[in-house]
């Protein structure tokens, strides 16, 4: 099972592709978590995709074209993957589409998990990750219990430097510009699955698998 999950930032693209990759036991593979881990890691890579990712704007096409390239012939992609945050760009698609043609294979689905604005800039903005053992809150809908400090590990909680405000709605307008034009691509692919992502966590996991033809896990019990 190859699967790219589609949506604007904030959509729950990485809640939602951690529980596909536990229900299909393949890799979650983040672009996101890739650079940011390569940033706190201070390599090449993360300088140069720092700059980027702090403004809100996309890291260049070579650059995650070549990490993916890399991460999807490891061991254990045999059994395919779930691509979350990449592709982002028609470029990145079509070099995607590439790549696996080049190896007899293709994209099995694409789930495009849709958000409105007003509520993404509500999530992101009260988004809060553990410094040190990366779990994740929200200060409305998920607070820890003591304001600040992580409930699992005591670590310090931040907030993502591209979650402040004005870098979301960066985020957003390049979203619109460059990765919304990938919906109608898939579609025109006949991969495309839409998803409304404003419901609860569960039911949006269900109506995913329901969208792949796989049975929910509540189903039947
Ligand atoms: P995410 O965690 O997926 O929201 O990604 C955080 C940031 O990493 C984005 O705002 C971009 O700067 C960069 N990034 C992640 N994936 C990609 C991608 N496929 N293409 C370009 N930049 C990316």
């Amino acid at each position: 099972m190859k699967l790219v999950l589609l949506g604007p930032p904030g959509a729950g693209k990485g809640t939602q592709s951690v529980r596909l990759a536990q229900h299909f036991a393949i890799p979650q593979i983040s672009t996101g978590d890739i650079l940011r881990k390569a940033v706190k890691d201070k390599t090449k890579l993360g300088s140069l995709a720092k700059k980027y990712m702090d403004s809100g704007t996309l890291v260049p096409d070579e650059v995650v074209i070549g990490i993916i390239r890399e991460r999807i012939i490891e061991p254990d992609c045999k059994n395919g993957y779930i691509l979350d945050g990449f592709p982002r760009t028609i470029a990145q698609a079509e070099a995607l589409d590439e790549m696996l043609e080049r190896i007899g294979t293709q994209v099995d689905h694409v789930v495009n998990i849709s958000v409105g604005d007003k509520e993404i800039i509500k999530r992101l903005a009260g988004r809060r990750t553990c410094i040190s053992c990366g779990a994740g809150y929200h200060i409305l809908f998920d607070p820890p219990k003591q304001e600040g400090v992580c409930d699992r590990c005591g670590g310090k909680l931040i907030q993502r430097d591209d979650d402040k405000e004005e870098t979301i709605r960066a985020r957003l307008k390049v979203y619109q510009q460059q990765t919304e034009p990938l919906i109608a691509y898939y579609k025109g692919k006949h991969l495309l699955h839409s998803i409304p992502g404003e419901g609860n966590m569960e039911e949006i996991f269900s109506a995913i698998l329901e969208a792949l033809g796989e049975k929910s896990p509540k189903a039947g019990s």
